[in-house]
């Protein structure tokens, strides 16, 4: 059963599987209620505005209970999802970290996923938390925000609750790459704006100054990503392709070689103004030559990688695709 205050409304708490560039197919899960809950109010945020700005984690009654969350990916995850999916991912309709029992939502999720490995997205805003820390040991990778190098860029981009500094921030990511090694990858939003020329985090001398913190963190990955999506502000414009791999070549020059950076594919980019969905027979005529990542289909096909997945599914349901794992990655190819 899940246990949830009068004042919230009940919805599902698994979706998907979604497409991620970074994570290929991932199987959401939002252990959050609504209305939109965060520490930050980000200004490119596709979820529109934060309606409760908070700074710690929530109240054990404001949330589900991990049985009632578990129970539900129970029931969706059968026989055929795990071949198909790349992540399992805590994520979702504002900061998961703010979830109180997310240590035991973790090793709750394992003992129903078992191979396939657990991510989560954070904002990074609450890893000065030992306790936040600490649950994060039990997942294989967490993705972490970081936009800015200096505490005015943070709040004019990340807009965080007043008692929230980028200081602390730092530090928390510091402390739990001591904590989790390799398993952690950072996540930079470049972007700038149409009215406001300080809101820009794509300038050479920032992304430099970005970069010696991101040396100090000495994630496994940093990846650069763009706004694609319609953000909050109507402002807020992603880069070109060209900045993107500008702003990359500039980190490659100061980052240790340890330190692996992806950005944001520019080439299903360039196709954005014409995104399509492709038809089930270009699917399958391009599985038939080869099996594909999802990725791979949509770059292939210069095709939405949203709309490439939803393609995928309709093939998986009508059993004309089987999925397979290869070398950690899920790749789809024509049954025989
Ligand atoms: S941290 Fe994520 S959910 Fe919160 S406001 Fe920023 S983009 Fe939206």
């Amino acid at each position: 059963m899940v246990k949830e205050a009068s004042s919230t409304k009940r919805r599902s708490y698994v979706y998907g599987p979604v497409a991620s560039w970074r994570l290929g197919r991932s199987l959401g899960i939002d252990p959050l209620n609504p209305p939109k809950t965060c520490t930050f109010d980000c200004v490119y945020c596709q979820l529109g505005k934060t309606a409760r700005k908070v700074s710690e984690p929530l109240s054990p009654r404001e949330c589900p209970e991990v049985g009632g969350v578990v129970q539900e990916l129970r029931e969706k995850f059968g026989k055929t999802l795990p071949k198909t999916l790349d992540y399992v991912t805590v994520s979702g309709f504002g900061e998961p970290t703010l979830y109180p029992f997310l240590k035991e939502l973790a090793l709750a999720i394992k003992s129903v996923v078992l191979r396939v490995p657990l991510a989560i997205l954070t904002n990074s805003s609450l890893l000065h938390r030992s306790d936040v820390r600490d649950a994060l040991r039990f997942f294989d990778l967490v993705v972490a925000k970081l936009d800015a190098p200096t505490q005015e860029l943070f709040e004019l981009i990340n807009q965080p609750s007043s008692d929230l500094k980028l200081d602390q921030v730092v530090n928390g990511l510091k402390e739990l790459r001591k904590l989790i090694g390799r398993k952690l990858a950072i996540q930079v939003m470049l972007l700038k704006s149409s009215k406001d020329q300080k809101l820009n985090n794509a300038e050479i001398s920032v992304i430099k100054e970005l970069s010696k913190v991101l040396s100090e963190v000495l994630p496994n990955v940093v990846y650069l990503n763009t706004p694609t999506r319609p953000p909050r502000e109507p402002h807020i414009e992603p880069l070109k392709p060209s900045e993107l791999i500008a702003a990359k070549e500039v980190l490659r020059s100061s980052l240790p070689e340890e330190v692996a950076i992806e950005t944001y594919s520019p080439q299903t980019l360039a196709a954005a103004p014409l995104l399509k969905k492709p038809s089930e027979e270009e699917v399958l005529n391009l599985l038939r030559r080869r099996p594909c990542r999802l990725v791979d289909v949509a770059l292939a096909l210069q095709a939405n990688i949203d709309e490439a997945n939803k393609v995928i599914d309709e093939l998986l349901k009508k059993e004309l695709v089987e999925a397979t794992r290869h070398a950690g990655e899920v790749y789809f190819k024509t049954k025989l």
